[in-house]
């Protein structure tokens, strides 16, 4: 028998919870999550949360610097919805519990928050939890969902697909998902009058990533295969500075300290930033990844060098007592030794094409947060918007799925998930090797720099490596990883797809054949399952 709800939510990071909490006033909401609730991109968010929260900003300042970042593709109009969007969001997070940062002395109204400045941003408006502001966020609506008893979460579940009535000759609707339950091995299946899908990032696709495991682009994919329309994939983010030990992965240097004096040097100890840019050390995220790239491509060098060093050492231990601890553990004492670091990938830009409201192109879909694409964030994200998105859209799609909840409809009769001739697998290394496989060409060949030659090889790989996999995916039994294989496999495509139709440079695209920003292509990537990538206007 089919598992009912009114909402069915695929992910429980800063989006899906915000959507349940507010959903649940009106429905009963499911959420299923790869693994523990809280593990998620969410959670290792350190910066903070962009709004404007001071009488020495304002919207119109921070939708200039969001638009100023977004390098053209921004969509004015989702900008403005999530900047304005902001400050209430924040509220609702202090009204549950959520506990930010505040300078002594606040009064009535607003707490008078400590706002941090970060790059890009023209004023103080980045809301935080000392380093630890994803966590704190992810606690606080991890709480209050508790407290709701019309949401139901279930933990180590897996969604693998998307339920469709047009496979039994209906309309082009969703009405639910297949969901693994990783301790059973049992499929369910599911029904909602809505999916949800807010299943978070991608890093994934990628070798070197600042995101946890859970981050393999299963939204994307699972909107790709049921024909949603999929935009702007090629915009990827890298962190310039990831710790680079086999051991500690995905532990991010922040970017504060090039800000306190840290040296990019190569393995020799030659510092090289100058040589990229007038501002060295200091220059932007996007511009110290792409350095770090060309000297490891050039020296052939798996790492570069960052040398806090010359600092006093109980400066540097005040300053940055998190990654000295963090960085000890792993035998480098920073006050001494240069950090061996990587750039690694960071932040999805593109993901499941929606409206304002969160509806994709499918109805009775919808995606919210890291894995759908709204036009906030262009063709490179302003940092901090993040969190506020997935605020402020999960609160958009709530309240216009309440108006729209029609719980008379009864419910489709649809086939229980089939295993057919399928078996326990018995080559488990396939899937470790076709993961290392894919990660690695994303790696070296649609990575920070592009080229033609480099994207048609990479097309080419992954084309045989899916094909290997539906192979594997059809004669065994699904398991969590095989699925994420499959996912990230769809993720690498559409990147390759979208990175292939931009012939120029733009944001965080940067191709070697096309090195310069065409104005005329100020146009989003869009792509859909039969319809190849192409460039569209807003
Ligand atoms: C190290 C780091 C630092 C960051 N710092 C900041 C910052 O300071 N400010 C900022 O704004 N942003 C920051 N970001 C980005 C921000 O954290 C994310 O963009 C945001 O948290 C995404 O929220 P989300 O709810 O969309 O997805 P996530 O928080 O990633 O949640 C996705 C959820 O979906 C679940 N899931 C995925 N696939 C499935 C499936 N098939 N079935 C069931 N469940 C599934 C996952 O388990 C998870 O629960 C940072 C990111 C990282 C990695």
């Amino acid at each position: 028998m089919p598992m009912t709800t009114d909402y069915l939510v695929i992910g429980s990071g800063v989006a899906g919870l915000a959507f349940a909490l507010e959903a649940a006033e009106h429905g009963d909401v499911l959420v299923v999550t790869k693994r523990s609730a809280d593990e998620s991109n969410t959670k290792y968010a350190q910066g903070g949360i962009a709004a404007v929260l001071s009488d020495a900003d304002s919207f119109e300042a921070h939708i200039a610097d969001t638009v100023r970042a977004g390098a053209g593709l921004c969509h004015q109009i989702a900008v403005e919805i999530c900047v304005k969007g902001g400050p209430d969001r924040i509220r609702m997070l202090r009204d549950i519990g959520a506990r930010f940062d505040r300078v002594d002395g606040a009064t009535n109204g607003d707490p008078d928050y400590d706002l941090h400045l970060e790059a890009g941003h023209s004023a103080r408006r980045v809301a935080h939890a000392a380093d630890m502001t994803g966590r704190e966020v992810e606690r606080a609506l991890l709480a209050a969902v508790a407290c709701s008893p019309r949401v139901r979460m279930l933990e180590g579940h897996t969604a693998v697909d998307l339920i469709q009535m047009a496979k039994y000759g209906g309309p082009e609707v969703c009405v639910g998902a297949y969901v693994l339950d990783d301790a059973s091995g049992r499929v369910l299946t599911v029904l909602a009058r809505a999916v949800v899908l807010a299943s978070g990032g991608a890093g994934k696709v990628y070798l070197y990533t600042t995101n946890p495991d859970v981050a393999s682009g299963d939204g994307v994919a699972m909107a790709f295969r049921a024909g949603a329309e999929i935009a702007n994939m090629e915009f990827y983010q890298f962190h310039p500075t990831c710790l680079y030990h086999p051991q500690a992965r995905r532990f991010l240097i922040t970017e504060a300290m090039r800000g306190e004096g840290a040296v990019l040097r190569l393995t020799d100890g030659t510092a090289f930033m100058k040589g990229h840019d007038p501002r060295g050390d200091l220059a932007p995220r996007d511009i110290t990844a792409r350095a770090i790239d060309f000297e490891m491509k050039r020296t052939g060098a798996d790492h570069v060098l960052l040398d806090i060093t010359d600092k006093k050492p109980d400066f540097v231990r005040e300053r940055f007592p998190g990654i000295y601890e963090e960085c000890l553990r792993w035998g480098i004492d920073i006050t001494r030794q240069p950090i061996p670091v990587v750039p690694a990938a960071h932040f999805m830009c593109g993901g499941i094409t929606t409206n304002l409201e969160g509806r994709t192109t499918i109805p009775g879909l919808w995606a919210i947060g890291e894995c759908a694409c709204t036009g906030l964030h262009g063709a490179n994200r302003l940092a901090s918007n993040s969190l506020l998105e997935g605020l402020v859209m999960g609160h958009r799609a709530a309240q216009a799925m309440a108006s729209t909840l029609d719980r008379s409809r009864p419910w489709p009769d649809v086939r229980e998930w089939e295993v057919g001739s399928a078996t326990p697998s018995e080559e488990a290394v396939i899937i470790t090797q076709n993961w290392d496989e894919v990660r690695r060409l994303m790696w070296n060949y649609v990575g920070i720099v592009r080229s033609n030659t480099r994207l048609r090889r990479a097309a080419r790989r992954i084309a045989l490596l899916q094909e290997e996999i539906a192979e594997y995916y059809w004669k065994y039994f699904v398991t969590r990883d095989l699925l994420e294989l499959r996912n990230i496999a769809t993720v690498a495509q559409l990147i390759v797809e979208c990175a292939s139709s931009r012939r120029e440079s733009r944001g965080l695209h940067s191709t070697s054949d096309y090195p310069n920003t065409d104005p005329k292509l100020a146009l989003d990537t869009v792509v859909k399952r039969g319809v190849p990538a192409h460039l569209r206007g807003q």
